[in-house]
């Protein structure tokens, strides 16, 4: 598959424009778009020493979940730890593409795994994001408004809940004059012409407008298709970053952080030398990586204990003194389970793309397990 389509694919399965942060640097950050990808490397980070694999390994792109780069590159130089990583990666030709918040927030995402790792039920997000949709007004004459709708209806306009292939029209009538270079389908130049048309109206999601309005331009048979969009009032509410669920059974401190250890295959994990052992856990909310900046809307929506993978401080003394408990697991470890998603995305996209997990090579036993399970 060639990387430009490949890249298409990545980002209709944790779209970044509905699942990415502000800010975030997501995408494809290094690659040839016209090469054939064949063999992809699947790992949390495109650190030197994945790098050095992918070269010895004729990989052919890294799939990671941190973006390779956030600041811009001045140089292209071997004598900078960065600018080497990528003057190694370019003189090997080989392709980095991230998936970072895109891949936190989108349901069966890392927030969705760290959840489902830990048993809780009744998961609701912390974040949402609104998806805006459009009434899109569409004109044509009546003989081939049906294959354009058609295809309108095929890129997922005139769909909410549960309705389906939904448009509104009437009739009217449309008058022109064509003139310099315009090439009409009815009529000749500078003769006026007064036809019967319909104009049919769709809704459509932000989600879909980009493809619904390439569709409608594609499929119209007219020269410059004319269509309009007005912002409806109806929206919808997509999950975004962090997560907040029920315990099966409410956990004391110790049985809370022996039920992370377990999910996560940990040792050990963090927590506040000063918190309350006798506290009761039964709701609780989480972010991988580093999310402490969710923990007082988690404990907003009732969380009696919050748990992600990097926590300072101040912020442990926060937590205490409003009297929550919190558990620091680990930034690479909440979002090891990252390379699991990642392949499994690019073996779905296409099955003859080899896969490697970078962090199964390394021994991950959460890893290990996970990918043995899906
Ligand atoms: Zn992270």
């Amino acid at each position: 598959m060639k990387l430009k389509d490949l890249c298409v694919a990545l980002d209709s399965k944790a779209p970044e424009k509905l699942y990415a942060c502000d800010g975030d640097k997501v995408g494809l950050f290094v690659g040839d778009t016209e090469r054939d990808v064949k063999k992809v490397l699947t790992v949390t980070d495109a650190s030197s020493d994945a790098i050095d694999y992918a070269i010895d390994n004729n990989v052919d792109m890294i799939l990671c979940h941190h973006p390779f780069m956030f600041e811009p590159v001045g140089r292209l130089t071997t004598g900078d730890i960065l600018q080497n990583k990528l003057y190694k990666l370019v003189h090997n030709d080989i392709a980095v593409f991230s998936m970072h918040t895109n891949l936190d927030s989108v349901p069966g995402g890392l927030n969705d795994i760290f959840a489902d790792l830990l048993g809780l039920k009744n998961v609701v997000p912390i974040e949402t994001k609104k998806v805006k949709y459009y009434m899109m007004v569409c004109f044509a004459t009546n003989e081939y408004k049906e294959n354009i709708l058609k295809a309108l209806f095929e890129a997922g306009a005139g769909a909410k809940n549960n309705y389906k292939d939904v448009f509104f029209e009437f009739k009217g009538r449309c008058h022109f004059t064509a003139i310099g270079d315009a090439n009409p389908l009815i009529g000749i130049h500078n003769e006026p012409v007064d036809i019967e048309e319909v104009s049919f109206s769709v809704l459509v999601s932000e989600t879909d407008l980009d493809r619904v309005v390439e569709t409608y331009k594609r499929v119209h048979p007219y020269d410059v298709p004319v269509y309009y969009l007005a912002e409806s009032p109806e929206c919808d509410y997509l999950p975004s970053i962090g997560r907040v669920g029920d315990l099966e059974k409410e956990l004391t401190v110790p049985e809370f952080r022996e039920l992370c250890l377990k999910a996560f295959e940990l040792p050990y994990a963090r927590c506040p030398f000063n918190c309350d052992m006798s506290k009761k856990i039964k709701r609780v909310g989480l972010c991988s990586g580093s999310g402490m900046s969710l923990f007082d809307k988690a404990c907003d929506m009732g969380a009696d204990a919050y748990v992600c993978g990097d926590i300072k401080h101040d912020a442990y003394l926060h937590a205490t003194d409003r009297g929550k408990i919190v558990l620091d697991l680990g930034h690479y470890e909440t979002e090891c389970t990252s390379s699991v998603v990642l392949a499994d995305y690019i073996k779905d996209i296409d099955s003859q793309i080899e896969t490697i997990n970078f962090e199964v090579l390394r021994g991950n036993k959460l890893v290990l397990k996970l990918s043995e399970k899906r």
